[in-house]
């Protein structure tokens, strides 16, 4: 059997357009929701960053409220920008969101124009940057009328303080009426970020097929279902270190005799393919159509040089994935960021 790659070598990062826009976005990207909070080595953070430029990771994914505390997640990569990357602005694409609670009173949450206006000109002064590449409404929002939503992701790329708008785990309805709206408004959803893995495989059921037919790209988050797709818990422990300890979205509890046996068994597969567990994770979500790109997190740069390595291998057979899919399951006791 082959060894399993751990290293990839600098110039394996491939780019897809990202829907029908000309934006490439790297199959690959490097999101910051955990792992780049005020908790976490400022090493650490910079090593990470630099070697995903390295690797060709282009882009990066932030949001308002990602640390802890919220907002220190784009702290720490302006200062990166700022220290590191100065210059290199023009070779990155950054994109930030919000929705979620940020500040208290009623305009720090949810879909309305104050919200996401206010929250982007934050997030710019955090970042330190004039403009961000996407910026996203991150949730649905039932109560604000989704016009308004819309109009100020319009508003923010007239303003020049966005070059494209996404949506995030927007449902197939809500996605196909937001496109409509942004339509008329002369500024495309060039794309949307829904939760995907082989344990979550919810955008099959419609959103995929309206992506499809707005000619929206995906950019997919938690590939690796929070590191459950990953030889992390394999052995049925959970490392202190680990998300599973340390996190409040990932409850320890689904590391269970269920859980082990899914895992075991795709871990399996993934060794008959030469890969690990997360490699035959991201292999499998970049593999179908709809997917422009794989967002992970990283809590160190060998598990981000290990995900890169994904991208050397052969594409999954027919076999394959029909293994694969008897294996894979819905549910894993996960929240959403
Ligand atoms: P993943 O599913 O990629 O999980 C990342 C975690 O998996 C890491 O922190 C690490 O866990 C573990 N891991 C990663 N690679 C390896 C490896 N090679 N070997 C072993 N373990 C590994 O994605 P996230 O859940 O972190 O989400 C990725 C990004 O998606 C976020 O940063 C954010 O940008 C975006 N996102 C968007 C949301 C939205 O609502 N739009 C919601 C959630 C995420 P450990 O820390 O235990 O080492």
């Amino acid at each position: 059997m082959e060894s399993i790659p751990e290293r990839a070598p600098d110039e394996t990062m491939t780019y897809r357009r990202c829907g029908a826009s000309g934006l490439l976005l790297p199959r690959i990207a490097l999101g910051l929701w955990h792992n780049f909070g005020d908790t976490r080595a400022d090493d650490t953070k910079r090593a990470t960053v630099l070697r995903a430029v390295e690797l060709g990771i282009a882009h990066f994914d932030l949001a308002n409220n990602y640390g802890p505390p919220p907002g220190s997640a784009e702290r720490a990569f302006g200062r990166i920008l700022a220290d590191d990357l100065a210059g290199r602005r023009d070779e990155l694409v950054i994109s930030t969101k919000a929705g979620f609670e940020m500040w208290s009173g009623p305009y720090g949450d949810h879909g309305s124009r104050k919200h996401l206006l206010a929250s982007l000109d934050q997030s710019l002064t955090r970042l330190g940057i004039d403009y961000v590449d996407v910026f996203y409404h991150h949730r649905p929002d039932p109560e604000t009328p989704l016009e308004e939503t819309m109009t100020a992701l319009a508003d923010a790329v007239r303003r020049g303080k966005a070059l494209y708008v996404g949506v995030s785990n927007y449902g197939p309805e809500e996605t196909r009426r937001a496109a409509a709206i942004l339509d008329r408004l002369g500024v495309p959803l060039t794309v949307h970020q829904p939760r995907y893995s082989m344990f979550d495989r919810t955008p099959e059921r419609g959103l995929f097929d309206v992506l499809d037919e707005i000619r929206t790209g995906a950019m997919v988050y938690s590939p690796l279902a929070q590191g459950l797709l990953t030889d992390r818990y394999l052995d049925g422990t959970v490392p202190t270190d680990s998300r599973a300890a340390t996190s409040r979205f990932l409850d320890a509890d689904v590391i269970d005799e269920d859980y082990l046996e899914r895992a075991r068994a795709l871990a399996e597969i993934a060794r008959s393919r030469g890969q690990s567990l997360a490699q035959l994770a991201l292999a499998w979500v970049l593999h179908r159509p709809q997917v422009t790109g794989a967002i992970v997190g990283a809590s160190s740069v060998r598990q981000l040089e290990q995900n890169v390595a994904a991208l050397e291998a052969s594409e999954l057979t027919e076999e394959e994935t029909e293994r694969i899919e008897a294996q894979a399951v819905h549910g894993t006791g996960t929240r959403r960021g």
